[in-house]
This record gives C-alpha cells, sequence and structure tokens, in this order.
C-alpha cells in the first residue's frame, strides 16, 4: 500500500532515535548482551561490511577517495573506510546514531596509522537532503524502512550524488516467506520492530536503469536471520 507523505520517514527517525538506537547499538556493537537472533545478525551485517570494503578495495586504493556513506549508523562503515584513507561524508536520519558514531570513531580513529587517516565528517541529514558530489556512495541496510514506491526515489537521488558507483544493500524479496517462518518461530507473538520492506532485485535495478546506472557487481549475505543483497551500480 501507498504511504501518504512523509510518514514512513518520521516513524524511522523517532524509532532510531529512541527503542531502535538501543537496540541495534547493541547488535553493531561488541558486546555479550545481545541474544541469539540479534548476535546472527551481528554477524550477517559485519559479512555485509567486509564485503563492501572488499568490493570497494577490489577497484582500486581508498586513498583519498571521497565517500558518502548514507544512512551510516553507528559508523560500522564509515570508520573502517576512514582506516582505508577514503574521505568519509557520513550522515543519518538519527541523531543518536550520528552521535554514537562520532564517539565510536573518535575512540577507533587514532592517529599513526600507514595510511592518512582522515576523520569522517559527520552530520545529521536524512539522505533526501544530501547534495554535493563524491566518488563512491554507499547506503546499507536502509531502504529496507521504506517501500518500493519510496525506494524508487532514493536511489535516484543516491545516483545523482555519485560521481563514479553506488553500492547499496537490501533485504531480498525471495526471502521473504523463509525470514517470515523463522521470525514466526521465534516470536509467535506480534513484533515490537518497525515495518520492514523487502524489495525484489529486478524493482532495485530497473530504478537504477531508468537514471541510467547498470549493476556491475553482486553479492548476497545471509546467515540465519539475516539477508542481504549487495549491489554495485556504475553508470552505464
Ligand atoms: N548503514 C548502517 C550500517 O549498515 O551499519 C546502518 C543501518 S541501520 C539498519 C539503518 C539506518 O538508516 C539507521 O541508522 C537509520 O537511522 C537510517 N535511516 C533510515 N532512514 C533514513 C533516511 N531517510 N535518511 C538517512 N538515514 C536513514
Amino acid at each position: 500500500a501507498e504511504e501518504v507523505g512523509g510518514g514512513d520517514k518520521e516513524v524511522v527517525r523517532e524509532y532510531f532515535n529512541n527503542s531502535g538506537f538501543q537496540r541495534w547499538r547493541k547488535i553493531y556493537g561488541e558486546t555479550d548482551e545481545v541474544n541469539r537472533v540479534q548476535k546472527d545478525i551481528r554477524l550477517g551485517h559485519s559479512q555485509t561490511v567486509e564485503n563492501v570494503l572488499k568490493m570497494l578495495k577490489d577497484e582500486g586504493s581508498l586513498e583519498g577517495v571521497s565517500v558518502c556513506d548514507a544512512g551510516c549508523g553507528t559508523g560500522c562503515l564509515a570508520i573502517p573506510l576512514a582506516k582505508e584513507g577514503a574521505v568519509v561524508y557520513a550522515s543519518d536520519i538519527s541523531a543518536a546514531m550520528v552521535a554514537e558514531a562520532e564517539k565510536q570513531a573518535k575512540e577507533q580513529l587514532q592517529a599513526g596509522s600507514e595510511k592518512k587517516v582522515v576523520m569522517p565528517k559527520f552530520e545529521v541529514n536524512d539522505l533526501e537532503s544530501l547534495n554535493g558530489k563524491y566518488d563512491t556512495v554507499v547506503c546499507l541496510d536502509v531502504l529496507i524502512h521504506y517501500p518500493q514506491s519510496k525506494a524508487d526515489g532514493m536511489i535516484a537521488h543516491l545516483a545523482s550524488l555519485s560521481e563514479n558507483r553506488l553500492l547499496l544493500s537490501f533485504a531480498p524479496k525471495t526471502f521473504y516467506y523463509d525470514l517470515l517462518k523463522r521470525v514466526g518461530e521465534l516470536f509467535p507473538g506480534p513484533s515490537k520492530a518497525t515495518r520492514a520492506y523487502l524489495h525484489s532485485e529486478a524493482d532495485v535495478e530497473r530504478a537504477l536503469k531508468k537514471v541510467g546506472w547498470k549493476i556491475r557487481k553482486r553479492g548476497l549475505i545471509t546467515t540465519q536471520f539475516y539477508f542481504s543483497r549487495l549491489v554495485e551500480a556504475i553508470p552505464a
């Protein structure tokens, strides 16, 4: 069903500033206070980050390369990118997430590494309001919060910010029933999480094609409770 106005976005912002922030900070962190499902999601997500780093580095060194991390969360990708020497601009709709990412970056990015480390520039901003030009734009596990009708516009906007490549990850529709079944087995009651939208790969590919982009590389990351399709798109 079509959402009216900015409804989704306000719900998402509110969630990631409050209960969603608490939940995801734990999942994306390193402490033991995670349950079995959260631990599995942490593992899957860390594999997505590794895959992204590999896809990017396979094309050459990241030193001095400008990267926009749209919807950066707690900085799981922005920080390793900075360690590789990338000039990172990272933003998120949630002020809580951005504050946590900034704190993590200060703790983890110390001077004295071999590569020239530039502290990422963090900002509270929804991805629709981003502007400027970057060599590379990355948007990981954000589209899951929006229906395809909104995702099309987001993909077009992200592509317009990028000069060379756009990396996107999303929960693929092919695993819908699988995931529903697995989650259903664990949580028989109504789920407390925000609504999740899965996207078909064909729909994402179509959205890219509409703005003159094509997919160059694909990856698929699956654990028991985490499913993510990763695509790298370039101007066609
Ligand atoms: N990309 C990060 C990562 O992979 O570690 C975080 C993924 S987390 C599941 C989704 C993030 O997207 C949250 O931090 C949320 O606040 C952010 N987000 C959701 N909608 C957004 C929007 N319209 N603009 C910017 N950020 C958004």
